[in-house]
């Protein structure tokens, strides 16, 4: 068997002794004789893989008790929708932060009919830094404050989150979560698809401060209102057994390792090595701010901005066994996604590999 360097931007590389687990247990889990997919949602057996998923991200991330965490569906795009629908409260506009794509896909679902204030943007730079939020003006009375922690297009990270006071902090850390670790009671929300860094796509987590599970109308679809995967658990309907599954084997995981100070020092030795290479080696630049630089999404260009060059560049290294190395469509170049599950020997073969292509390429 060879696993290949897999460097895709999410779905994505997961641990593999997490993968061996689940191989293992897969035609019968714990003695029940099924699969974990085939078990009854309301069974004894899944209640304990849904407290074990909860339990270790409580863990990890030092979640406080008045927090609840929410195993949900619809990816973080629906968090989008649900987070206005939820949360925004009349004549308190929600101040948000517009660092790249993924924000602007946030934007666009308040544009629908949440007054909202963009407080400040990197699009003047085509989102190639953080912007500073200490010159940011945040309205004291706003509903929310909205901020997407890893911009896994342009490969830019917030370091230091803005301070909002009383006003809830909302942070949408679908490609950073669990990379680092965080003081949880300075946000209001937190969330983020599975699909990165904890699991496979399909689970969402949703890490919610109690309190403004009841702001929303009950009026809302009952499917859109946070306090009913609450009451239930995120048992309210049939949730997505699989993914909830192997979030409870990742945060085992990761627990193996020595938690997230572990990790974010494996996280910052892989970006070290990969961001070294590209200014040290005249073949490539980096067009993001270095004080922005995202440690989970490395995007870079070959010098010139050469797209000929560059499309070589991501055949090649796939022949290489090097995957998912090209640019997001929107913007073009490459883009290495260096997350927690990916050793560091694939950046290692990736640093040798733009050595070698460099070279070949007299560049
Ligand atoms: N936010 C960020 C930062 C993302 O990277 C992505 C997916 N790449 C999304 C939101 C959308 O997530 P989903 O596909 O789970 O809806």
């Amino acid at each position: 068997m060879t696993r290949t360097h897999n460097f895709n931007a999410g779905p994505a590389v997961l641990p593999l002794p997490v993968l061996q687990k689940a191989q293992s247990e897969l035609l019968d889990f714990e003695g029940t004789g099924m699969s974990v997919m085939e078990l009854s949602h309301r069974s004894k057996a899944f209640e304990s893989v849904l407290a074990r998923a909860e339990q270790g991200i409580r863990e990890l991330m030092n979640v406080p008790e008045n927090y609840t965490i929410l195993f949900l569906q619809g990816g973080a795009s629906l968090q989008f929708s649900m987070l206005p629908m939820n949360l925004a409260l009349p004549n308190k506009p929600v101040d948000v932060f517009n660092t790249g794509v993924w924000s602007k896909k946030a934007i666009a679902e308040l544009k629908k009919g949440t007054p909202y204030t963009v407080v400040a943007s990197s699009e003047d730079k085509n989102f190639s830094y953080i912007p500073d939020w200490k010159t940011a003006t945040l309205n004291p009375d706003a509903s929310y404050v909205h901020v997407t922690s890893n911009n896994t297009i342009f490969g830019t990270q917030w370091t230091e989150f803005p301070e909002t006071g009383d006003v809830p902090l909302v942070v949408d850390m679908s490609s950073d979560i669990l990379s680092r670790p965080l003081d949880i009671s300075k946000f209001g929300v937190i969330y983020a698809g599975a699909q990165k860094n904890i699991g496979p796509s399909g689970v969402t987590l949703v890490i919610i401060r109690k309190d403004l599970v009841e702001r929303a109308s009950t009026s809302l679809p009952t499917m859109l209102q946070y306090r009913t995967h609450v009451a239930e658990n995120s048992l309210y309907n049939t949730p997505p057994t699989f993914g909830i599954y192997m979030i409870a084997l990742v945060t085992e995981w990761i627990k193996s390792l020595g938690g997230l100070d572990v990790l974010t020092q494996q996280n910052r030795e892989k970006a070290a090595l990969l961001y070294d290479e590209i200014d040290s080696n005249p073949a490539f630049y980096s067009p993001t701010e270095k004080s922005a630089r995202s440690l989970m999404n490395v995007v870079f260009r070959i010098t010139g901005d050469n797209e000929t060059l560059e499309n070589k560049f991501v055949k090649e290294a796939e022949a290489a066994n090097l995957v998912g190395l090209k640019g997001h469509r929107s913007v073009g170049g490459l883009r290495a996604s260096i997350y927690n599950a990916l050793p560091k020997s694939s950046v290692e073969a990736l640093v040798s590999f733009m050595r070698d292509f460099a070279a070949k390429n007299g560049l």
